[in-house]
């Protein structure tokens, strides 16, 4: 299967930034249909046909938040509870994402969340290149008209879209900059679920992204974050099981972006 499997009838129903020479005509003008702004995205999204991910969904999950949000959270796809509810990250990966944002003093009004696909792989299974090049041309709108300062990828798939062939592990705490955009890779919040020792990484991270945002930590290439950080306050954490001060591991990330579907189990939460 080729990424461009899918491709040709992008044209149809995206209008490319800067050619519109048929100005906000409306769906269906000689067969265009403008991305003018986020909700004639998710107009587009919720009945798009583009690839075999929009067969198996209940609800296209476009994706939410602040038009002008500073920075933008990009996610794999939806999962169960996405799928159900058609927004992203309400499942239990939303919760603790919920719960990080909360850490640094945000939360989902204020930033934009979207995701790599639009509609959920059957099983929560990885989305394919030729899926996720058949729905990038609304992430890239989504983009272009929010404008973030900071865009964080959540996960490796995300991750895969700025810097194919990279491991997340390898990347992730580091700024980076892409054509211009500034990157913030961090681990999927699902695996930090499947994988509670991987928490005090996230929180650090979380906290970087704060301080990004009021300029404090410039430029590519630099580890911002503190590799032995305080074990965290139990305040800090109420929002999820406190971990206790876990050993930093994060050897094995990358494999563990699957989406986590029901809510965590207790013994899912004592694992490690
Ligand atoms: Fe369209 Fe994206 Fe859904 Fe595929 S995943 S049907 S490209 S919206
Ligand atoms: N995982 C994702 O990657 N995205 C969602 O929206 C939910 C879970």
């Amino acid at each position: 299967m080729t990424s461009s499997e899918y491709g040709p009838s992008d044209q149809r129903t995206y209008m490319i930034p800067g050619t519109e020479e048929l100005g906000s005509a409306g769906p269906g003008a000689a067969g265009f249909s403008p991305m003018d702004n986020l909700e004639q995205v998710a107009q587009l999204v919720r009945s798009c046909t583009d690839c075999p991910l929009g067969r198996g969904r209940t609800n296209a999950v476009p994706g939410e938040g602040n038009p002008q949000a500073e920075v933008m959270f990009i996610g794999e796809g939806p999962g169960y509870q996405e799928d159900r509810q058609g927004r992203p990250f309400v499942g239990p990966a939303g919760n603790l994402l919920e719960g990080l944002l909360a850490s640094i003093g945000s939360n989902r009004d204020d930033v934009f969340i979207a995701n790599m696909v639009k509609c959920r792989p059957p099983d929560n299974r990885d989305p394919s290149p030729a899926e996720m090049a058949a729905c990038t041309k609304y992430l890239d709108r989504q983009i272009e008209l929010v404008n973030p300062k900071l865009i964080v990828t959540l996960g490796r798939f995300a991750f895969g879209r700025y810097f194919p062939g990279e491991g997340i592990t390898k990347a992730r705490g580091k700024l980076r900059e892409k054509d211009g955009q500034k990157i913030f890779p961090v681990l999927h919040p699902a695996a930090v679920l499947r994988r509670e020792e991987l928490r005090p990484t996230m929180i650090e991270d979380f906290k970087a992204i704060s301080e990004i945002l009021e300029g404090g930590i410039e430029d590519s290439g630099m580890e911002p974050v503190v590799t032995t950080p305080e074990a965290p306050q139990p305040a800090q954490l109420s929002f999820v099981a406190a971990p206790g001060p876990a050993a930093i591991m994060v050897a094995q990330a990358e494999t563990s972006t699957v989406n986590v579907e029901e809510a965590p189990r207790p013994e899912q939460l004592t694992l490690f």
